[in-house]
């Protein structure tokens, strides 16, 4: 089994459930007590958070290159980038390391594909939601991507910020969210990414009659897998 190099803290509260999730995957494919191995660089967010907001991507990107450097020399055997927003730097800690970088976007991306799906709608961070980094990537697997109106991603991004990443899950902010999806699938969404690794605390495949493609879960399911290979 090849060890799993996470880079975590953004927010720390999806990093507990990548930590749970691997955790739990790897114990369904070896059985008996088998667990995940595991080392994870944990930042400071509010760090992380006040460069980003200075527009300062390129030492995100130095701070993250070399906490994946970090974790290749304690022996990761591939990276996992535990937040799709931050996916606006994987060319940078992919460059860095010589290791394989498990691309979220990528993971969404094919599972889309594997259920013939062309047009998903996508709830994210504003930045997710708004900027090439992601949207691109996914469209470059074919599958075309609706984002909600701007006053809608203001809000999705809002409570993404101000509740769920201080694991906050309030009625009102799940009721708004599967309103905008509604929106979304009105406008043609065949299936709706749930395109930030909180996302799946609020609202889930249950909620929804569109497929959900929960990127924490593919994201989980394609590092256990690249581990176990
Ligand atoms: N975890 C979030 C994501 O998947 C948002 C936090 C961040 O800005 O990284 O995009």
């Amino acid at each position: 089994m090849r060890t799993i190099g996470l880079i975590g803290g953004m927010s720390w509260v999806s990093t507990a459930e990548y930590y749970r999730l691997i955790n739990e995957g790897v114990a369904d494919q070896l059985g008996g007590l088998h667990s995940a191995k595991i080392v994870l660089e944990s930042v400071d967010f509010a760090e992380i958070e006040e460069l980003k907001l200075a527009n300062r991507w390129d030492l995100v990107a130095g701070r993250l290159a070399a906490a994946a450097q970090r974790l290749e020399a304690s022996g990761a055997g591939l990276i996992v980038l535990c937040t799709n927003t931050m996916h606006h730097v994987a060319p940078s800690i992919e460059a860095a390391v010589t290791v394989p970088f498990v691309h979220i976007a990528d993971t969404t991306a094919s599972a889309i594909t594997a259920t013939g799906l062309t047009r998903v709608g996508l709830l994210g961070t504003a930045f997710t939601m708004e900027q090439d980094f992601y949207v691109d990537r996914v469209a470059s697997h074919g599958i075309e991507v609706l984002v909600p109106s701007a006053d809608d991603r203001a809000r999705i991004s809002a409570i993404i910020y101000d509740e769920l990443c201080h694991d906050v899950v309030t009625a009102d902010s799940k009721a708004f969210y599967l309103a905008a999806t509604e929106r979304l699938v009105e406008a043609g969404a065949q299936g709706l990414v749930l395109g930030c690794t909180e996302i799946e605390l609020l609202i889930g495949a249950d909620d929804l009659e569109v497929p959900a493609f929960d990127t924490t879960s593919l994201h989980v399911t394609a590092a256990v897998d690249l581990a176990l290979a």
